[in-house]
């Protein structure tokens, strides 16, 4: 790939109302990212690697529990630091991203606020310095939009339950040392557990031949009668609301990563524009060209908007779900926008990995389609101003 010349736009000058510690946990990410992933990211979604050399500087800048508190290994920073250290780790590849989302909003998240002390004492230092790695498990084969409709289960066994079914389309599971699961007991409710990988009857299957999200790494779960220890269930909430609330939190972690990968589109785009020459100008100095470079810049700024005032709504613990799932799907189209305009800025340069273009573009489709399809945010959307639910 050619040198990352990032710079970032910030055209309504939101910086001014970013702390000074946000602007050092940014800059961090910011630097580690030119530093660490650029380099090497382009190779590694070529050959659809997850490059785990990276997993100790992801550690190091705080992205694996970043409002996880410092007694539990956590950075114990506010939601606009986790937002901004998201943006800028998509502002390097959506897949590594997805990485950290998982292990901080899907696997440490659920353990402090759903887990037991034991639990929170076992796990989450682990987590936190990327020596265990986690996934998590709700998407089934059969229910993926709706994931209450699950069949996984388990079964009370008196010293332990028994846990039967499968999980698809699960970041991280490949190489995952523990999975924060979710299934039915035979009440029907919804429980979290913690299985570990070596369990008997537990396998995590790779699945091949993605066309997004290459440097991610995407599996199964299957659980063939796995013994449970008791302790492994996170005791402190159960219902569908239980897995919801994680999405709650890596969604907006989305909402500002799509925005590091417009970001990235949109000034490789217009640093190309202003050097390419064709008919004896820079194309930046054609109209075309200037309606799709300032429509970008402006839908970026719009979103950034939005999101620093969601940021500032989470810090008071009064954002919804539904202005979560707004953002989240305004910013994720936004950028598979912002993407395929960039894309043709560049020519026929732009269908190669020589730039950052074309991958966002590929990685945006998944992250359009995970955490909450396009369609089902807007139907939450609907949903919150009706009062109607029209999902089924
Ligand atoms: C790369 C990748 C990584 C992922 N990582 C994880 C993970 O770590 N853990 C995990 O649990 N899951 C993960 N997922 C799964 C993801 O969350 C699901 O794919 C997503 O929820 C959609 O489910 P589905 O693919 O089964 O689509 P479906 O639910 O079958 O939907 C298909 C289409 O129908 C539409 N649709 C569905 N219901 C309605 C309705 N009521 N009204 C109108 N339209 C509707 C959808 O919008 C979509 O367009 C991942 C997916 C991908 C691609």
């Amino acid at each position: 790939m050619s040198q990352d010349l990032f710079q970032a736009p910030d055209y309504y000058n939101l910086d001014d109302l970013l702390t000074e510690e946000h602007l050092l946990v940014r800059d961090a990410a910011r630097e580690w990212v030119k530093r660490e992933v650029s380099p090497i990211i382009e190779n590694a979604a070529q050959k659809a690697e997850f490059p785990k050399q990276i997993i100790n500087g992801l550690a190091e800048i705080g992205a694996f529990g970043p409002y996880i508190p410092e007694q539990y290994g956590g950075a114990g920073l506010d939601q606009m630091s986790y937002g901004l250290i998201m943006q800028e780790i998509e502002r390097g590849d959506s897949g590594v991203r997805s990485t950290a989302s998982v292990q901080s909003s899907l696997v440490m998240y659920p353990i402090y606020k759903y887990g037991s002390e034991e639990q929170r004492k076992k796990y989450l230092p682990k987590l936190a310095s990327g020596e265990f790695m986690g996934c998590f498990g709700l998407t089934e084969p059969d229910y993926g939009s709706n994931p209450g409709g699950m069949v996984t289960n388990i079964k009370d066994k008196g010293d332990y339950f028994l846990l039967n079914g499968a999980k698809m389309w699960i970041s991280n599971a490949p190489f995952a040392d523990i999975a924060v699961v979710w299934a039915k007991n035979e009440e029907g409710r919804i429980k979290g557990l913690i299985v570990e990988r070596g369990m008997e009857g537990f396998t995590t299957p790779e699945t091949h031949n993605k066309w997004s999200l290459r440097a991610s790494a995407t599996g199964e779960l299957i659980f063939d009668n796995v013994k449970i220890p008791k302790e492994n269930i996170l005791p402190n909430k159960d219902g569908l609301g239980a897995p919801l609330g994680c999405l709650d939190s890596a969604r907006y972690g989305i909402a500002w990563g799509a925005i590091g990968a417009a970001m990235d589109c949109y000034d490789t785009a217009l640093r190309y524009a202003k050097e390419r020459v064709q008919f004896d100008k820079p194309i930046a100095g054609y109209q075309l060209q200037q309606k799709k470079l300032a429509e970008m810049v402006t839908e970026i700024t719009k979103a950034q908007l939005l999101t620093w005032r969601l940021g500032a709504l989470r810090n008071e613990e009064k954002a919804t779900s539904a202005q979560i799932s707004m953002a989240k799907r305004n910013n994720v189209d936004m950028a598979l926008k912002i993407a395929r305009e960039a894309r043709q800025v560049l020519g026929a340069m732009g269908i190669t990995g020589e730039y950052s273009i074309m991958r966002h573009m590929m990685n945006l489709e998944s992250v359009i389609t995970y955490e909450g399809t396009h369609d089902i945010h807007l139907l939450i959307t609907g949903f919150d101003i009706t009062g109607i639910p029209a999902f089924k």
